[in-house]
């Protein structure tokens, strides 16, 4: 296997911001309140008190962490919770998410990762919205779990988040090296990668090949792994299970084109920037930089800056051979 190009890691990491800068505006809407797939192409909209084109939390994890791997040449988890909890030293993070914050703030207090995660019963998407680039360091499926889960474990320890987290990273993996897509196959990988950390997010990504072209896709989604759903009428909270699985469906559902996928997932309503965030990695993993429309590249917070750190991650990614990384 060879290394990632280097288009994959900048589309990955680019289109992860470039998706949450879109949906953010859009927070905790319903999907009937959110502009057309076109409306959204054409520029990014107005995010009230920030500038045009910013992104949120789930892009400033990803790029502590990866700023991290950077630095350390390694995956070192202690060093990516340090990066993690700095964004919060720094009042600097941008529609954050109650586990996390907690555990910023618990390792800011203490200094121990291991400890830090929200308990048992938090169950949010704080794992996936920052694990994509992840799948991108590893030679091998099985390399990939228990370092993407440790790392995962840095702000949640409901192990629904930690199978999220490596769903998302092995997602992102397998659109970036495999020839074809077929939904079952793929979804029976993500399956196998969570089944030992959280055998009801495996058995539902299992299941979810079999909602595609379902109209009543959404319900299953949206309900899924809950006894009481919070909202009868479809919409993606920021719970991490149905968070996975729309992102995964989103992808499935949009296999040729960024756009197309990531505007779809926007469109889902709900937690839509983080929706954005990892759709837009994930279709970058497989389409590559390229796919992204360069207007909104062009428009993004940091743009630069964002492709400085993905052409260092991409030179830091080891040569996949037997050990990866
Ligand atoms: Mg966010």
């Amino acid at each position: 296997m060879k290394l990632p190009a280097k288009s994959i890691v900048l589309g990955t990491l680019l289109g992860g911001a470039v998706g949450d800068a879109m949906g953010a505006p859009f927070e905790g809407l319903w999907a009937d309140s959110i502009p057309s797939a076109d409306s959204l192409a054409a520029s990014f909209h107005k995010y009230h008190g920030y500038p045009n084109g910013q992104y949120t939390d789930d892009t400033q994890l990803t790029l502590a962490t990866i700023q991290s791997i950077v630095e350390q040449n390694d995956i070192v988890v202690a060093d990516v919770a340090r990066q993690i909890a700095e964004l919060w030293r720094h009042h600097s993070v941008i529609g954050p998410g109650g586990a996390c914050t907690q555990a910023a703030e618990r390792y800011l207090a203490t200094g121990d990762h291991r400890n830090m995660g929200a308990p048992v019963g938090q169950a949010g998407n704080g794992t996936a919205m920052r694990t994509a680039a992840l799948g991108l360091w590893f030679a091998s499926n099985q390399s990939l779990i228990p370092v993407v889960a440790d790392v995962s474990r840095i702000t949640h320890q409901d192990s629904r988040s930690v199978a999220g987290g490596v769903a998302i990273a092995m997602a992102a993996k397998q659109l970036s090296s495999a020839s074809d897509i077929n939904p079952h196959s793929f979804c029976r990988i993500l399956a196998d990668a969570c089944h030992d950390i959280n055998s009801e997010m495996s058995d539902l990504l299992q299941l979810l090949p079999n909602h595609l072209n379902d109209e009543a896709a959404m319900d299953f989604i949206a309900h899924a792994g809950q006894r009481t759903p919070e909202f009868e009428k479809p919409i993606i909270t920021p719970f991490v299970i149905p968070t996975v699985l729309a992102s995964i469906y989103s992808i499935l559902t949009c296999p040729d084109s960024w756009l197309e996928a990531v505007t779809f997932a926007v469109r889902l309503g709900g937690d839509v920037d983080t929706l954005g965030a990892i759709v837009g990695a994930l279709a970058g993993a497989r389409h590559g930089i390229d796919s992204i429309p360069q207007n909104l590249i062009d428009c993004l917070q940091d743009s630069r800056d964002i492709e400085v750190l993905a052409t260092r991650y991409h030179l830091a990614i080891p040569a996949q051979d037997e050990s990866g990384g």
